[in-house]
């Protein structure tokens, strides 16, 4: 694992949240001094300043089924500048078009201090509660929160802007620069962040802020935008407002940040290879944003490999070091959270959020979790330490130890969500077709089966486990691991069930029907795709090693007695996941792989499949790039030379 970055600032998940006063019932900023909007109608301001300036509400009317629209906006605050857009999305958008809203704050308000500020607005309430609910845990760096079935992706990045405006790949359509008065925030207004300000822009984006500072306006015009003043809200001070007509950073800097206009929905479908949990997701986040998906599936339904197994614990391990392998499955575990509860709102279809503890099952893993609670602070809606008592008491069953508890976490039941994701108008599923190839033809992908006729697409997206690296064109050599896993189904009447996720040296779910799955083995020897006595027996006795009074009759039950499961998992050499395109010369792009989960997928592919979607639609990107470029393929080419 590699080790966290310099400074102190840096050593955590953690980000400092806004110290707020309230005056007269409304938000200012102790650290800056000065208010979150104006103390007379700070709604109205917003709708004059910011979209008014914009031309939000007539952009919104004009645009085509499908379309999808940026905002950008410095400075989140209290949400106010996102719920007004989101109003006027809901009044003027086409019902199928995607408002992305990408949003940057270095000071959070906590979730108190947002419900307090919000409730000023009872015209925005219903929004208001839905941002409440899903606001993402006070972590630095990316989050994704998706509303309105998926008709509004907000980005919002915890942190500073220019490092938001450096890691961050999007274009604006329309920019709300709302940081505090720039006398009072100097740092907000630098060149340089109006320098990345116009990066992340195009011909005919347009801005507006609330000051009419000369050094803003010479900066933006420097950068290409044509400024004007406008008069202020009601009797305030002049505002400022433009657009780009030229931009010298677009002839200048590298494509980095550059991508289509504004998405194009009129794109051809999209071909997914696999129905597991990668390609499922995929399957829908692509659907939501009103692309035709084809989905093969070798297996007769959904979920047939490594998806399949009738409960999975929803568990990252996360580092003594806040290093980028920690970051991305922090942030991919709270997204995952995020996105099984929105899709099963009551907890009916596959998602239980029963809670989850990583027990200190031995004298390394209780040294590993002393160590890691001393070097970060973890917001404690994510995770805290618990007591053998609490341990106990939150799970309902015989622990002898503490550990760390995951209060919002749980288990799911994958082929239930499999299924569930793959059921959409827009989705069509071929079953019993095993991909056999996938070829470069003119500018598109042919596929071909073992038996059918070959299918040609632009976009092709391979999922599927280890199998990928057989599907590759010619000349494309990547090594992935399989490692063969066996699931124990432990009936009802031999444990004492916990009431939560177990995590030890394996894990125990809580008891669904008439059994709970306890597993999976990890086997590096064998690929013997039949369930053995053996692993059930390892099964057993590993849990009896860190639960051992699990057992409702003191002991466990004989294993020839037990059903199970067998899949094999997809990893890497760096246990890392695989995502990106495949790129190889001369040959189109539109060619991805999706793959190398190991045993975190169900973790780890809601975030990366609202990314890879995010790409394959050229809309704003959820991650950032420092991160998701350490997934690249690339990394597990086989040398030509064999070594
Ligand atoms: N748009 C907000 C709303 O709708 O409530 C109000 C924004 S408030 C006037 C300015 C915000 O910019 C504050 O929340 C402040 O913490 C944030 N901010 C100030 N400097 C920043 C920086 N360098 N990077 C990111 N955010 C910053």
């Amino acid at each position: 694992m590699s080790t966290s970055n310099a400074g102190p600032d840096n050593l955590g998940p953690a980000i400092q949240t806004a110290d707020i006063e309230w005056r007269d019932g409304h938000p200012v900023s102790r650290t800056f001094g000065d208010v979150y909007f104006s103390r007379e109608n700070g709604l109205k301001e917003t709708r004059y300043v910011f979209l008014g300036h914009n031309r939000i509400e007539e952009r919104f009317a004009a645009l085509k089924p499908g379309a999808a629209f940026v905002v950008a906006e410095t400075g989140f605050g209290t949400g106010l500048n996102f719920l007004a857009t989101w109003r006027a999305w809901q009044a003027y958008a086409p019902s199928d078009a995607t408002l992305h809203f990408v949003s940057v704050e270095r000071y959070p308000l906590s979730l108190e201090d947002l419900e307090r500020a919000l409730s000023l607005w009872p015209e925005l309430k219903p929004m208001a509660e839905a941002l409440h609910q899903r606001y993402p845990a006070l972590v630095k760096g990316s989050h994704r929160v998706v509303f309105a079935e998926g008709r509004i992706r907000l980005t919002l990045y915890f942190g500073d802007a220019s490092e938001a405006w450096s890691n961050l790949r999007f274009t604006a359509d329309a920019w709300y620069l709302d940081g505090f008065s720039p006398a009072l925030n100097p740092g907000l207004w630098f060149e340089r962040l109006i320098g990345q300000i116009a990066e992340h822009s195009r011909p005919g984006t347009t801005v507006a802020t609330f000051t009419s500072v000369g050094a803003v306006r010479r900066a933006l015009q420097a950068v290409g935008f044509a400024m004007k003043e406008a008069p202020g809200f009601e009797r305030k001070r002049d505002i400022l407002a433009g657009e780009i007509t030229h931009n010298p950073s677009l002839a200048s800097s590298s494509d980095r940040h550059r991508l289509p206009a504004t998405a194009n929905r009129d794109l051809p479908s999209v071909t997914i290879v696999g129905a597991g949990i990668a390609g499922a997701l995929t399957a829908r986040n692509l659907a939501e944003r009103g692309r035709h998906v084809i989905v093969y599936s070798a297996g007769a339904m959904p979920a047939d490999g490594a998806s399949g197994n009738p409960q999975a614990a929803l568990y990252v391990k996360l580092g003594v070091d806040y290093g980028p392998e920690t970051q991305l499955a922090l942030r991919a575990l709270l997204h995952a959270q995020r996105t099984y509860s929105r899709y099963d709102p009551e907890h009916t279809r596959f998602w239980h959020p029963t809670g989850l503890i990583q027990l200190a099952t031995d004298p390394k893993e209780a040294d590993r979790q002393r160590r890691f609670l001393e070097r970060h602070r973890y917001p404690a809606d994510i995770l805290r330490d618990v007591s053998p008592d609490e341990a106990k008491a939150l799970s309902g069953s015989p622990v002898e130890m503490g550990g760390l508890w995951f209060p919002d976490s749980g288990w799911l039941e994958p082929p239930q969500l499999c299924r569930w994701l793959l059921d959409h108008p827009n989705i069509e599923c071929k079953y019993g077709h095993t991909v056999t190839g996938v070829y470069a033809q003119s500018e598109r992908w042919r596929l071909s089966f073992s038996h059918g006729d070959p299918h040609l697409s632009s976009q092709v997206v391979l999922t599927g486990g280890h199998r990928v690296a057989s599907l590759l064109p010619e000349g494309h050599l990547y090594r992935f691991k399989s490692i063969r896993g066996q699931v124990t189904e432990l009936p009802t009447n031999c444990i004492q069930n916990p009431r939560t996720v177990l995590c030890g040296q394996s894990y125990l779910n809580p008891a669904h029907g008439d059994y709970a799955v306890t597993g999976a083995t990890f086997d590096l020897k064998t690929q013997d795709s039949a369930v053995l006595l053996a692993s059930h027996q390892q099964n057993l006795d590993s849990l009896s090693r860190w639960l051992p009074n699990v057992w409702s009759k003191r002991t466990p039950p004989a294993a020839a007695d037990l059903s199970g499961r067998v899949s094999f998992r997809c990893t890497t050499h760096d246990y890392q996941p695989v995502i990106g395109a495949v790129e190889g010369k001369g040959e189109p792009d539109g060619l991805y792989v999706f793959t190398g989960l190991g045993s975190k997928g169900f973790a780890l592919a809601p975030l990366l499949a609202e990314w890879l979607t995010d790409r394959l639609c050229g809309e704003p990107e959820c991650l950032e790039q420092a991160l998701v470029s350490r997934l690249a393929l690339a990394r597990c080419r086989i040398p030509l030379d064999g070594a």
